[in-house]
């Protein structure tokens, strides 16, 4: 069992087609509260911060350009095993993968233009969340 918070970003691929009402409708319609969001646009700087952990993938140079190319939904949610929860709810990295009804398996383009991020545990749940809110942000 996760802890009961998560952090999200409906990436720009998604954006730029329009799906930005119809994923936080899947995203509540799961049971996840938003307790902070915010519509922006991440510079390759912060895109090259928020993926430093991939620093040494092949996909680096191409993953900071796509999410710094477009406006992107950051939120963090909460629901009872938020972590686990979310990672279900989006599916796969691979969209050809993602089982039916799941977010990237609706809505994402390729492995790499895939729609949305899920925290992958608790404590980058965490980090994520604060790389993007302030205190006061959150409620
Ligand atoms: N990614 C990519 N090519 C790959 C694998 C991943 O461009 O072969 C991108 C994709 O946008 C993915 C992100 O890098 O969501 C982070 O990769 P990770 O393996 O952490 O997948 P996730 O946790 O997002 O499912």
């Amino acid at each position: 069992m996760s802890g009961n918070r998560t952090f999200t970003m409906i990436k720009p691929d998604a954006v730029e087609k329009g799906h930005i009402g119809a994923i936080l409708e899947k995203i509540t319609a799961a049971g996840f509260k938003i307790v902070a969001m915010k519509y922006t646009h991440l510079s390759q700087r912060d895109a090259e911060q928020f993926y430093a952990v991939h620093s040494e993938r092949p996909f680096y140079g191409e993953l900071v350009a796509f999410m710094s190319r477009g406006p992107i939904v950051a939120a963090i949610l909460e629901k009872d095993n938020a972590v686990e929860d979310f990672r279900v709810l989006i599916g796969s990295t691979n969209p050809a993968e993602a089982a039916e009804g799941t977010i990237r398996k609706m809505f994402a383009t390729d492995i790499a233009e895939n729609a949305v991020h899920g925290s992958d545990s608790d404590e980058n749940a965490v980090i994520e969340g604060a790389f993007h809110f302030s205190g006061r942000e959150i409620f």
